[in-house]
């Protein structure tokens, strides 16, 4: 999963198989700035601070986060270095068009270390996963042989399951978050983790998408954008257990409310009588339980002694 999504990533444009809350509406990063920058005079407004996306697809998210911040946080504006962690060069060359003054990492280690604010949407879920399948007397691992799926016996995930039950484990992706509430607990900070998934979940979630309709994952990889739901109990558990503390998950629905969705959608539509409809639509496919609402879940992960970060309080 992991080196066909590497290929993947390196040769496709993503964007022609499915759309992400940034590419829906401008209020989505434009709300995270203001999350940002809210973030920042909570941390006590570091002179200089990274503010960092992992996986920034083609930079919308940021182009219109630092917009809103230039505007409502002039101070913030100034302390920012911006740092983008990404692999795929033609994605890289297409965030430079849209972010100005950034400097572009392989890894999340590679940053250098300081205060720091990191997003990511939709990233954790592009990390390779492995299925464990509970059979009646033990647990058998899927794994990938010429061309078809096998079911081999293994130890299984630490996790109790009914028979028939498959069980999804990322080390990938906890990895990545321990390595994150790591660096937020040495050096001072916070993340925000948006993506589909649940706690606790059961099931087959590994997906492939070609040319925007379902497909077969193991035909041509590399052609296909593979994705499966995240964990968040188990990257809570991670960021937990590395020192850091964990907000939430909540659901987007609920977060972006709380952030003022409808107040900015309507001092958009003020300003923009001509793109009503359009404005609309974008908010309520971003929070609207049946859209991507309920699914997309939000996580704060925050240094220690951290006060309520925006949207998490009751
Ligand atoms: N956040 C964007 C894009 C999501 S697509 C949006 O919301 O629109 C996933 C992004 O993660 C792409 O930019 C992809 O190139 C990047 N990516 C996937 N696997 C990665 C990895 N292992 N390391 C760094 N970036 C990765």
């Amino acid at each position: 999963m992991g080196y066909a999504n590497a290929l993947y990533y390196a040769q496709k444009d993503p964007f022609k198989d499915f759309t992400t809350s940034p590419e829906i509406g401008q209020v989505f990063g434009e709300l995270l700035g203001a999350w940002s920058a809210f973030v920042w005079q909570l941390m006590s407004a570091p002179p200089r601070v990274a503010l960092v996306e992992a996986g920034p697809g083609r930079g919308t998210l940021l182009q219109d986060a630092l917009r809103t911040i230039q505007r409502v946080a002039p101070d913030f504006a100034r302390a920012i270095d911006v740092h983008l962690i990404e692999t795929s060069p033609r994605l890289r060359a297409e965030q430079a068009t849209r972010v100005a003054d950034a400097t572009w990492h392989d890894d999340l280690a590679c940053v250098p270390p300081g205060p720091s604010i990191f997003l990511a949407n939709e990233f954790l879920d592009a990390l390779p996963i492995r299925q464990f399948v509970r059979k009646a007397d033990g647990w058998a691992e899927r794994h990938v042989l010429r061309g078809g799926f096998v079911e081999i016996p293994s130890a299984g995930p630490k996790r109790e399951a009914l028979p028939g039950s498959v069980i999804e484990v990322s080390e990938a992706a906890e990895n990545w978050v321990s390595g994150l509430a790591r660096r937020l607990a040495a050096e001072g900070g916070a993340a925000l983790i948006v993506d589909y998934g649940s706690e606790n979940r059961v099931g087959d979630s590994f997906q492939a998408l070609r040319a925007g309709k379902p497909a077969d994952p193991l035909v041509d990889p590399g052609s296909a954008d593979l994705t499966a739901h995240v964990d968040f109990a188990a990257l809570g558990r991670a960021a937990a257990s590395a020192g850091a503390i964990v907000w939430g998950p909540i659901t987007q629905g609920l977060f972006l409310r709380r952030l003022g969705l409808w107040e900015r959608t309507a001092a958009l539509e003020a300003a923009n009588p001509g793109r009503h409809m359009q404005l609309r639509d974008s908010a309520w496919r971003l929070a609207s339980p049946d859209m991507m609402g309920e699914l997309f879940k939000v996580m704060c992960i925050t240094q220690p002694d951290f006060p309520v970060p925006p949207g998490f309080g009751q």
